[in-house]
């Protein structure tokens, strides 16, 4: 129960760490995107104004005489700034030439300009060889009063800030994954001090339900037997109602004892001390004995109580809880069946699976809500207290049948349906004994 805890507890820690790093790379990744982007906007931008202030005059004189000759290049191939510069018929008056392996994709792009101008423009371009480019490109048209003298395109190659840009994304989840596991490991050793104070204080209040119940049983049965001994007193003149009242205080000491006795009983199978003594036996034979223990009850409610499955039939497990399983199922289903209605447990090899036992208490009772079937194996729980109480229950027997079936690796389920019955199996793998001889 408490690796469980723990282990739930660290899956939380991991996952609030998770959530704040995922955060954290995409808040700085994107911050650091953007802070870089707008920087190179604006370098580009203040670029292109200075470009085409220093080429106002050239293009002036491209204006005036359009055939003068044109200005030579200038190749600087590892270039990362660029510029072209056009005149009104849109010839190429002057350059500064980008890288060779990026020129013809960036003069392409420039002739089939699609955005608009004085707005610097990150583009991807796709370069010889199936590489990528990144750029920041930027358009901008030279005036001279209202007449337009040419057009000027500067641009800067950032496709090394882009790969820096995905490696420092990489290098950010690489360090954050790193904290995660670190993270995990430390949330699991501070899950584990965390329910240190809690095991402790659960340790304490299980020993005392064990201590409290024991130290009980004496005093009970001291006193059971004094009622007794005062009720059967013939010197004794008690009155009518001494005796009734003598009555009662016998029903509720031996409710008590049965609390205690099925606390104790719980008690010992938390702490792991309620030992099961498995060995080979006929649970058919003690399916009888219990119903033949439980006929007289039956017949109050005149409730036919019936035996069905195999004759006999050897298994491997604690008799005594077996006993006490089968006694707390036909005990229930003769509670909380129907007045001259039927019980019927059967006891029989599993279909299919091999060395499989079931036992199956059926009754033709009120039935349990279907949201309720799954609860009534908890502690203390029942569907109608006032009924449990009057019919002498204390919600802890059907608890005790799932720690016995469990013990024994087993599962206990109900199938039931309002004013139709309730069925209870209970599947025991693996406790079927093949040959007969005890
Ligand atoms: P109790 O001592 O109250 O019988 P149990 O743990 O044995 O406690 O059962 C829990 C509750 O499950 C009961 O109070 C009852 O409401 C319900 N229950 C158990 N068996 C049956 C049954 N055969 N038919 C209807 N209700 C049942």
């Amino acid at each position: 129960m408490f690796s469980k805890i723990r282990n739930h507890l660290t899956m939380v820690y991991s996952a609030v760490m998770a959530c704040f790093l995922i955060s954290f790379i995409v808040a700085s990744y994107t911050g650091l995107v953007w802070v870089l982007y707008r920087e190179e906007q604006r370098d580009i931008e203040a670029f292109a104004k200075e470009e085409a202030h220093e080429h106002v005059n050239l293009l002036r004189q491209r204006k005036l005489s359009p055939n003068s000759p044109v200005e030579e290049d200038e190749d600087q191939s590892d270039g990362k700034l660029f510029h072209y510069a056009f005149d009104v018929n849109g010839r190429q008056i002057s350059s500064s030439q980008p890288a060779r392996e990026v020129r013809d994709a960036i003069t392409e792009h420039i002739h089939n300009w699609q955005d608009g101008d004085g707005e610097a423009v990150l583009t991807k371009l796709h370069l010889a060889g199936d590489k990528k480019g990144y750029f920041m490109l930027c358009k901008i048209m030279v005036y001279e009063g209202e007449d337009v003298l040419g057009t000027v395109f500067v641009g800067k190659d950032i496709t090394t800030y882009y790969v820096m840009l995905k490696r420092i994304l990489f290098m950010l989840c690489v360090v954050c994954l790193f904290f995660l596991i670190i993270a995990t490991f430390a949330g699991h050793m501070l899950a584990g001090r965390t329910i240190v104070p809690i095991r402790n204080s659960f340790l304490r209040q299980r020993e005392f339900v064990a201590d409290a119940s024991h130290e009980l049983r004496t005093p009970l049965s001291v006193m059971l037997t004094s009622v007794d001994v005062i009720r059967t007193d013939d010197d004794n003149k008690l009155s009518s109602f001494s005796q009734e009242v003598l009555d009662d205080m016998k029903e509720e000491i031996r409710r008590m004892t049965k609390i205690v006795s099925d606390l104790l009983t719980l008690a010992r199978a938390d702490a792991g001390a309620a030992n099961i003594i498995k060995e080979k036996f006929d649970i058919s034979l003690v399916a009888g004995k219990v119903i033949r223990s439980l006929l007289p009850i039956a017949a109050e409610k005149g409730i036919k109580l019936e035996f069905a499955g195999a004759d006999s039939l050897i298994v491997q497990a604690d008799k005594e809880r077996m006993n006490q399983l089968l006694l707390i199922l036909l005990d229930n289903a003769i509670k909380y069946g129907q007045q001259e209605g039927s019980v019927i447990l059967t006891v029989k090899q599993a279909g299919g699976s091999k060395g499989t036992v079931n036992l199956i208490v059926q009754d033709d009772g009120a039935g349990i809500p279907q949201e309720q079937q799954q609860l009534i194996f908890e502690r203390f729980y029942r569907v109608d207290k006032v009924r449990s109480r009057e019919a002498g229950g204390n919600g802890l027997g059907l608890a005790i049948a799932k720690w016995i079936v469990e013990a024994h690796g087993g599962t206990i389920r109900v199938e039931s349906t309002i004013g139709v019955g309730s069925t209870f199996i209970v599947t025991l793998p693996g406790v079927e004994c093949r040959e007969k001889r005890l």
